[in-house]
């Protein structure tokens, strides 16, 4: 075989607009062409330290642990669940859309006995709903979505927290979408355990899952009567290599966490106030130039996530050929919805870097045009 006829890569530059990975900003990935040190080399030790003390600020907590699993944020789902949940304890999920269900999916795998509450795609879960499965408990865990990335709509922390204080229950979120992009307070909320991803709102490549839990997620692990079925993501191993032991579990993925720690010092120097603000004025723009342009937003607005916007495809539109139009004369890239909403919404992300005045404009003005060449 003529190897020789591989050309070097040479990705076009994109727009990324669409429901993760977000844009990566310059210094994030000068970051991750820093020279590899050995994953127990103590400068390597040094930014681990400063990695873990940005995230308490960024999910603004004082757990220990807080550091990221090696893997993406659906490795940091895993690792709450596999680590908490113990072969016949009830789980309960509020389902609302794809990564909630995929929340069933893995504790069921983890051999719980799975009970979920169903919410319409495209709405934010009901809290009615859940206490009301009380009578199904008793419950060791609620697993919640704060920012359902698959419709748009975002969940309230605070009335979750009160459902799983009445179900005795540890409460789980997912904060994939939420974190760096509006405001999540996991001590003043009391979660107890929580997990990110690094290519939303963080604005860092794919790769890393920040996760997190309280004394009392802890005390539940540490209880455990049964060893924690994956061994790659036993919290108690790998707590040994970022705690103060400093024992080799696997080999931490050097680069990425350069780059988090860049990401992450990009988050706190903007400040989480700031982020959050900016995220909500650049939403709330991109809102009034879809209802200008005659499109129908899917979420109600009270409910509706500053991240990620679900736009209904009107009738009559190929919603894929307006995905490639944008591709092809713009370099911007959209999704298209997943499960029930699948060829009847398009989700434009304002994640990160990505939420910007300038964006909503070539993505309003490019979304017309689509239209435009669709005879609209
Ligand atoms: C993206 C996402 C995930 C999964 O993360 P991956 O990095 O794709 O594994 C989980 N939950 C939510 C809400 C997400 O948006």
């Amino acid at each position: 075989m003529n190897t020789d006829s591989y050309a070097p890569l040479s990705p076009p530059r994109r727009v990324l607009l669409g429901p993760g990975p977000s844009p990566v900003p310059a210094s994030v990935l000068a970051a991750l062409g820093k020279p590899t040190l050995g994953h127990l080399d103590p400068h390597f030790l040094e930014i681990m330290n400063d990695v873990r003390s940005m995230l308490r600020a960024v999910m603004r907590t004082e757990n220990e642990p807080t550091f990221p699993m090696s893997g993406t944020g659906s490795a940091g789902m895993e690792t709450c669940i596999v680590n908490l949940v113990e072969p016949s304890d009830k789980v309960l999920v509020g389902v609302n859309g794809v990564f909630g269900q995929r929340l069933c999916e893995v504790a069921r795998r983890a051999g719980a006995e799975v009970h979920s509450v169903e919410r319409e795609w495209g709405r934010a879960l009901d809290p009615e709903a859940l206490l009301k499965k009380k009578k199904d408990g008793p419950f060791k865990l609620l697993c919640v979505v704060h920012a359902e990335t698959s419709t748009g709509a975002v969940s309230d922390l605070g009335a979750c927290k009160r459902v799983a204080e009445e179900l005795g229950a540890l409460l789980l979120v997912d904060c994939v979408t939420s974190l760096g992009g509006i405001p999540i307070d996991l001590d003043e909320l009391g979660i107890d355990a929580a997990y990110s991803g690094t290519q939303k709102c963080l604005s860092c490549p794919p790769g890393l899952a920040p996760v997190s839990f309280s004394p009392r997620a802890i005390s539940v692990v540490h209880e455990r009567r049964t060893p924690v079925a994956s061994w790659y993501l036993d919290l108690t191993l790998i707590s040994n290599y970022w705690g103060e032991e400093r024992a080799y579990h696997h080999t931490a993925p050097i680069q990425m966490i350069y780059g988090l720690h860049e990401a992450l010092r990009l988050v706190l120097e903007e400040g989480l106030d700031n982020r959050h603000a900016r995220h909500a004025r650049n939403a709330g723009a991109l809102w009034s130039g879809l209802e200008a342009i005659g499109l129908e937003l899917a979420v109600p607005l009270q409910e509706r996530l500053h991240p990620l916007t679900a736009v209904l495809v009107p009738d009559g539109i190929d919603e894929a050929q307006a995905r490639r139009f944008l591709l092809e004369h713009h370099d911007l890239e959209i999704g298209g919805g997943l499960g029930p909403l699948k060829g009847k919404v398009w989700r434009i992300g304002l994640m990160g870097e990505g939420s910007r005045a300038e964006n909503v404009e070539l993505v309003l003005r490019g979304l017309e045009e689509a239209l435009a060449a669709q005879g609209r």
